[in-house]
């Protein structure tokens, strides 16, 4: 992938359809979801850039793309419980499909994890969650390839399972544009001015826009994307996380198995299309890249299902993938306008749950740009001011 640079480059001449009331840097999930909500909001004047061919090219189409309405994070738990509550019943005609199969999600705990586990599971019933503690035998009786050596209870969410991720973010970009959105993929921000305090120029490969308000949802480029106007605030993490693919071992039937997440020994596994994918929930920091499996972590893959659920070892390898999940320093997201220029608004940091949550952070931010404040929740724990606080 090409460092954004705008040396030698000469941006088209700006005219008057080149004014816009909203930028938003990057189509994947976050982008799309806000153009959405500020869409139902009957703001049209909107413009996505994307510098793929496609939106979704990262994070967004290489995801798990599960709900799981457990966190430890409180305003991650928060996020995903409103993000479930639209997934399991959007408004009328938003989607051609459902987007969540209830497959379920079962997370099997060890040690002082899964004291806090339980200590969770009276909130979640309060909160609504269809939320079960299972024994050891229990578990073992619905999954017989794992070992009650490896833990001591499990946690088992049977309203939970696989988000349809394609149908969500083109539901999104359907209706956003419906309604006068427009998207640019194949056109790089490459450098962004400010000017008279709150409007900004986006220079991009193939022009030069104006706008009043600049979105960062740029997903591992958004601390590259910040920069553009100043010294970041915020430092964000790119984390590459990987998944395989493989046939289902003979004589077991394992379409029906939620996802099987074993959070003290890293390694969740879950029934796909054909047969099975896992993942060793790997985390390696990177410079924001077009993330590839490495053999490395693959083989570790293997590894761990060989210590953990032998059975599951497969002969050959279908599938591989990786994508980057990108964390702040609090592993809490990144939403709102910047401390220091105003208009330029974060939303950033998604980690591990920018789909499942991409409903309620779409929505809260689209309040956050249009009204200045959200009754959704308190966002003081996902501002950007945090950092200069
Ligand atoms: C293996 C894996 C498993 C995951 N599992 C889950 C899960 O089960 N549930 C869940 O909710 N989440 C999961 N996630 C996390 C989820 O995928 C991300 O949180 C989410 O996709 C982030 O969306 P985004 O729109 O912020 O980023 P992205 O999808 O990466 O989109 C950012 C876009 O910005 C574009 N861009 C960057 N710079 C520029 C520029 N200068 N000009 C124009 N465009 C630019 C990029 O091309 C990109 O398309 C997983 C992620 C991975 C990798």
């Amino acid at each position: 992938m090409n460092e954004p640079s705008v040396k030698g480059k000469q941006p088209r001449v700006v005219d008057n359809t080149s004014n816009f009331e909203t930028i938003i840097i990057g189509c994947g999930i976050a982008g799309a979801s806000l153009a959405y909500f500020l869409a139902e909001r009957d703001v049209s004047d909107i413009l996505i850039l994307e510098r793929e061919e496609q939106p979704g090219y990262h994070a967004t189409g290489r995801s798990a793309a599960v709900l799981v309405e457990l966190d430890l994070v409180p305003s991650i738990l928060e996020l995903k419980l409103l993000g479930g509550q639209f997934l399991r019943n959007p408004p009328s005609g938003f989607s051609d499909n459902p987007l969540l199969q209830k497959s379920g999600i079962l997370i099997t705990f060890q040690g002082p994890l899964w004291e806090q586990a339980r200590q969770m599971v009276p909130g979640l019933k309060q909160s609504g969650v269809a939320v079960n503690i299972l024994s050891q035998e229990e578990t073992v009786s619905m999954i017989p390839v794992v070992s009650p050596e490896n833990f001591d209870g499990a946690v088992l969410l049977p309203e939970d399972g696989h988000i349809d991720v394609n149908e969500l973010l083109w539901s999104y970009l359907k209706h956003a544009r419906h309604r006068g959105a427009q998207l640019r993929c194949q056109e790089e921000v490459l450098s962004i001015r400010v000017d008279r305090e709150r409007c900004f120029n986006v220079i991009t490969s193939a022009g030069e826009y104006r706008s009043r308000w600049v979105i960062n949802a740029a997903g591992a480029w958004a601390e590259k994307i910040r920069r553009l106007v100043g010294p970041s605030p915020v430092q964000l993490t790119p984390r590459r996380r990987t998944i395989i693919t493989f046939a289902a071992p003979d004589g077991l039937y394992v379409k029906n198995w939620p996802l099987v997440a074993d959070l003290s020994n890293a390694l969740y596994f879950s029934p796909e299309s054909a047969g099975l994918m896992a993942s060793p929930m790997d985390e390696d920091p990177m410079a924001p890249c077009d993330a590839r499996p490495d053999e490395l972590t693959v083989a570790q893959t293997i590894e761990r299902l060989n210590q953990l659920t032998p059975r599951l070892v497969p002969k050959a390898i279908t599938n591989k993938w990786a994508g980057l999940r990108t964390f702040a320093p609090d592993q809490a997201m990144v939403v709102g306008e910047d401390p220091v220029v105003k208009g330029f608004f974060w939303l950033s940091g998604q980690g591990g749950a920018g789909i499942e949550t991409s409903p309620a952070v779409g929505r809260i931010a689209s309040g956050l740009i249009l009204d200045g404040r959200t009754r959704l929740m308190d966002v003081r724990p996902i501002s950007p001011a945090r950092f200069t606080d």
